[in-house]
């Protein structure tokens, strides 16, 4: 009987697992690479089927209390003028029950679920494998029944068992860049958007936050060298109107810069002998598609709870877990070419019709039943998979 799972990566998948399998009676250990839990972050969506998980968890309550209660959204032209706004969660498309919080938020409130209970060991890594045998970073080798990768779009377990990640990683043809700033517009709870030909600009605050968060979208900067990215940023967005320039500088000196290329994992199996992927590591759908936290939540509960179902045979629960996961996966991964087109616009003539478009719209009378009319894709996305019931020999970890 399976009883030992190590699990590579802290994140929302990882921590989603680690939870279920404690209540499953396994017992996971969790390294992350990380010297820390993270806090903060960015603001991710908690939708459809992953609120029930987040419910079944245990931590709905506190979700809802760090919310990030963005009240507003609203589009901007160059000089700064509002040309479309709308409420928050029409703009960011959440239904009535679904959740956006901060990812440090979510992984904080996931850990504290588990931290007395499970082996949590982070700044380590797994440096090699060799079947069930381990050998980290730290220099320690020792053996589990199972390994779980759940260490992200880059993950190592995935190289380390399935091959390089130049043979799963897409590269959908767009950057992202994200990273705190001082809110020095003064936004109270508000996301603003400027979009110029291949370059989108948001800028948002959030509850309980005295800083802000800028994140840039763009095309891939063609004929820009990338190794330095917070040049390449201020390459690609040189010569930008609205408050670009400022809040370029402001990246200069940010503690928590990310940059990466959006991109999609497709792999034919998910799982290899005693070592199985999720959440971004297996299925990554791209920040676009909004629905990256709730795949990591979806898949960490039925990854758990199907090895319970299988009483710890692994091969009928990788398979199982596959079976339930991968139709839901692949549907939410849909999502995100369609969405970044909408995000980021080619020409000067798409960016001025879609701001006449947003502007008419934005004051129609029925402008957030038309929103969410247009985001119907999305939310049948988020709830296109049953969340199942397994037995649980605790009710919590
Ligand atoms: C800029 C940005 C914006 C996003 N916006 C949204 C959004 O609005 N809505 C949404 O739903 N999703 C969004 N996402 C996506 C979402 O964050 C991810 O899809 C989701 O967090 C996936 O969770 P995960 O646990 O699979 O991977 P991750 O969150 O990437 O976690 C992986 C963990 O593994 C650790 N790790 C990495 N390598 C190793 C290693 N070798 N050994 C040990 N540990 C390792 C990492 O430190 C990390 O803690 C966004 C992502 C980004 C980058």
């Amino acid at each position: 009987m399976t009883k030992t799972v190590l699990i590579s990566g802290a994140g929302v998948a990882g921590l989603t697992l680690a939870h279920w399998l404690r209540r499953h009676g396994f017992t996971p250990t969790v390294v992350e690479r990380a010297p820390a839990l993270r806090d903060g972050g960015y603001k991710v969506d908690i939708r459809g089927a992953a609120v029930e998980v987040v419910r079944r968890t245990g931590i709905l309550e506190q979700v809802r209390e760090r919310r990030t209660d963005v009240r507003a959204g609203a589009v901007v032209d160059r000089s700064g003028k509002r040309v479309a706004s709308m409420n928050g969660d029409s703009f960011g498309g959440r239904e009535e029950h679904d959740a956006e919080i901060l990812r440090g938020d979510l992984t904080r409130l996931l850990f504290e679920t588990t931290r007395d209970e499970v082996d949590y060991r982070f700044g380590d890594a797994i440096a090699a494998l060799d079947g069930t045998s381990v050998t980290f970073s730290s220099g320690r080798t020792e053996t589990f029944d199972l390994i779980v990768g759940a260490d992200g779009v880059h993950s190592r377990t995935r190289e380390l068992a399935f091959g390089p990640e130049s043979g799963f990683v897409h590269d959908m043809g767009y950057r992202v860049a994200i990273c705190t700033v001082p809110n020095h517009l003064g936004l109270d709870r508000e996301e603003l958007t400027y979009v110029s030909p291949g370059r989108t600009t948001l800028v948002y605050s959030t509850a309980g936050q005295t800083t802000a968060k800028a994140m840039f979208l763009f095309t891939e900067p063609a004929g820009i060298d990338e190794s330095d990215p917070r040049r390449a940023l201020r390459e690609a967005y040189a010569g930008q109107g609205w408050e670009v320039p400022r809040l370029l500088e402001a990246v200069a000196d940010a503690p928590d810069f990310y940059y990466d290329r959006l991109a999609q994992v497709r792999m034919d199996r998910w799982s290899a002998g005693p070592v199985a992927l999720l959440g971004d590591a297996a299925y990554c759908a791209s920040p676009a598609s909004g629905q990256g936290t709730s795949l990591g939540l979806v898949g960490g509960y039925l990854l758990a709870g199907e090895l319970a179902a299988a009483g710890g045979d692994h091969e009928t629960a990788f398979a199982a877990y596959e079976a339930r996961m991968r139709p839901f996966a692949e549907r939410n991964q849909k999502l995100g070419p369609a969405n970044v087109k909408r995000m980021v616009l080619s020409s000067s003539g798409q960016v001025r019709m879609s701001m006449v478009m947003l502007g008419v719209m934005s004051r129609l009378p029925g402008r957030d039943r038309m929103m969410a009319a247009m985001m119907a894709p999305l939310h049948k996305a988020a709830n296109a998979i049953e969340i199942p019931d397994y037995a649980t020999r605790s009710q919590h970890p």
